[in-house]
């Protein structure tokens, strides 16, 4: 048995240098999991390397990229997102993406992480939030919808995992009648009806990572926080 299946508690961090880090605070207070969760608010390197896993949180992917550069923690948010668990919620989820499209000028700092390439505000700048329930069969009581809550939200415009990286498992999509039909990165054709559309993909895991690019975190419902801390983080700990 290893050590950290001896360890009564777990740490994880919430990177807190903009954006909606305190509603994810609260989600995981509530939250009751076998070991007990010790939150931290993630700043410095220092505090990171205390953490076990790690949420980024939604906010302004271009803005936190930045701060995180101006924090010296670039570096050491690359070398964690190879070892340790991260979810990436919106803004959150560009970071982890291994490339995007509709960067703005002078590019945008990716952490990678996940084999995907997203569109950044796919669903374009005229619709730019909307809502929409989620069948999640991954999550308890899983007969009752998840309230997805969209803001400029990322598209995942293309899946390229290599035969090395860790399988992807696709939590939740949307119905092809929600793709962003109002603007160009990616186009919307009247034809565009087959469901396995990577562009419908809404929630995804790869390994110990997950990527969703609604906002769990401004609902009441802890469903998904509870997937990620139970299926990505703890089970982690045990196969380390
Ligand atoms: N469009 C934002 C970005 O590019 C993400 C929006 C969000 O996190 N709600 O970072």
């Amino acid at each position: 048995m290893q050590h950290s299946e001896l360890r009564e508690d777990v740490t994880i961090g919430i990177l807190a240098l903009q954006g909606a880090f305190a509603e994810h605070q609260v989600m995981l207070k509530k939250l009751s999991v076998k070991k007990r969760i010790v939150i931290l608010l993630v700043r410095t390197q220092e505090d990171l390397e205390s953490c076990d896993a790690l949420i980024i949180p939604g906010g302004e992917s271009t803005t936190i990229a930045l701060l995180a550069r101006l924090a010296g923690l670039l570096g050491p948010l690359r070398d964690f997102v190879k070892t340790k668990p991260v979810w990436g919620t919106c803004a959150g989820a560009i970071l982890l993406a291994q490339s995007v499209e509709g960067a703005k000028q002078g590019g945008q700092e990716l952490l990678g992480g996940m084999s995907v390439t997203v569109a950044r505000n796919g669903w374009g700048s005229q619709v730019e939030s909307f809502e929409a329930p989620l069948e999640v069969e991954a999550l308890r009581d899983s007969d009752r919808p998840f309230h997805g809550v969209f803001i400029r939200a990322p598209v995942i415009i293309a899946l390229h995992p290599s035969p090395s990286d860790p399988p992807m498992q696709i939590l939740s999509r949307i119905s092809t009648s929600l793709l962003p039909r109002t603007q160009t990165l990616v186009p919307y054709d009247e034809d565009d009806t087959d469901p396995r559309d990577s562009r419908t993909i809404v929630a995804l895991r790869q390994g110990h990572h997950l990527l969703t690019s609604f906002h769990p975190e401004l609902t009441k419902d802890d469903r998904f926080h509870e997937y990620f801390v139970r299926e990505c983080v703890l089970s982690s700990l045990v196969s380390q």
